[in-house]
């Protein structure tokens, strides 16, 4: 008999298990299902990126084990990105951190800061690994609501105080996925402030950090005032230079917690490939101009989405980054009872809410990664269908 730990037990079943087996259906029957359903960037990774990694995977330097916690001159790289682009100043020895992506730092940094039982905050709807993270390491979740009317901002005033006194890290992520909302300097330094008051580690994940449209420009979390003494930012490559294959990350700030991650990290990885870390420096250090050309491919496609679907009666207001659309589902359906009638009546995959939690339900997500002629066509079938969004007066 094969006993698995419990810790794996303790981990929610996957929540887009059942659309997703929908989805391999109408494959099968022949559909051409549109899928908005996947974040993951459609467009390949810049050329002088691919040129750099196929120079240093033939050198046999490479070849060896890269250093622990990143190679010197990719951290001078991130710093130097850091301060250009945001303003922050970081020192490239201590507080900056390669990561073999963000997600990999996000959920070792609960073995780092969580025993069993502790508390953490967690943004509800959110990217799932704060969550299972913080599961895997043993302790308890509390889920900190993300609704519309607070602009999809957690209020610390709501949290139980006796429960924020408990919380080891605080997980928050602007841009955010998957409601595509963004944070204000005032937000975050009311953040700065909840955590010095309770002694909580911040844990911002800015991996829509260059996902912006429209002039709109995110602030570092960073960038705040009193900031690094209570946290840190996880970062990627991932999405701003279309390379979520290539699993690097970082994360940067306070160099207390990042040595505390360092310990996990020393102990269970050995780094990322050295070849890897030279692409991404020519990345972060070659021409920028892919990012915009980026921005403005996502964005004529967020208009295409957002002004069809609001022919079709919804009332969705342009979104400011990411690459994500947060739509409420029709009066009388659930999140998964809409996703399965939109794909099975129109052959259109989307992202039912709830699968990012509870508040996330009565929700769809909606991914700006096919090109502008299919967000079309998946408007056009919507209408041909009959689907369309009314609420009950
Ligand atoms: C894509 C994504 C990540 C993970 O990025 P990697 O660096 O590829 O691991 C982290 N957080 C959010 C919110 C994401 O959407």
């Amino acid at each position: 008999m094969i006993k698995r730990a419990q810790r794996i037990a303790a981990i929610p079943p996957y929540l887009f298990a059942e659309i997703d087996k929908l989805k391999a259906q109408a494959k099968a029957r022949g559909v051409d299902v549109i899928d908005l359903g996947i974040g993951d960037p459609d467009q390949p990774t810049p050329e002088h990126v691919i040129q750099a990694l196929n120079e240093s995977a033939s050198d046999p330097a490479n070849h060896r084990y890269p250093p622990y916690e990143g190679l010197p001159e990719f951290k001078q790289a991130v710093a130097d990105w850091y301060n250009e682009r945001y303003g922050v100043e970081l020192d490239p020895e201590t507080e900056v951190m390669a990561l073999i992506g963000s997600k990999e730092g996000i959920a070792h940094i609960c073995w780092a800061f969580v025993d069993p039982g502790d508390v953490t905050l967690v943004p509800d709807p959110a990217y799932p690994v704060y969550r299972t993270g913080t599961l895997l390491a043993g302790g308890e979740p509390h889920a900190l609501p993300l609704k519309a009317e607070n602009g999809f901002l957690p209020n610390y005033n709501d949290i139980d105080p006796t429960v924020a006194k408990k919380a080891k890290l605080l997980f928050m992520n602007y841009p955010n996925n998957p409601t595509a909302a963004v944070a204000s300097p005032e937000f975050f330094a009311e953040t700065v402030d909840f955590a010095r008051q309770n002694d909580i580690v911040v844990c911002h994940d800015f991996a829509y950090c260059e996902t912006t449209f429209d002039g709109y420009r995110a602030p570092s979390f960073l960038a705040t005032p009193g900031a690094k003494e209570v946290g840190i930012e996880f970062n990627s490559l991932s999405k701003p230079y279309n390379m979520t294959g290539w699993r690097i990350g970082f994360a940067v700030g306070n160099k207390d917690v990042l040595a505390a991650l360092s310990i996990i990290k020393t102990n269970i990885d050995s780094g990322v490939f050295n070849a890897v870390q030279y692409a991404a420096i020519q990345a972060l250090t070659g021409p920028q101009d892919g990012i915009d050309r980026m921005n403005k491919m996502y964005s004529s496609r967020r208009d295409a989405i957002v002004n069809g679907l609001n022919s079709l009666g919804w009332d969705l207001k342009p979104t400011k980054g990411t690459f994500y659309v947060w739509a409420p589902v029709p009066e009388g359906y659930s999140s998964k009872d809409f996703c399965a009638l939109l794909l099975e009546k129109a052959g259109v995959n989307v992202a039912p809410g709830n699968g990012y939690g509870e508040y996330g339900e009565g929700f769809f997500r909606i991914a700006l990664t096919v090109d502008e002629q299919r967000m079309q066509e998946a408007v056009d079938r919507m209408r041909e269908h009959g689907i369309f969004f009314t609420r009950k007066r």
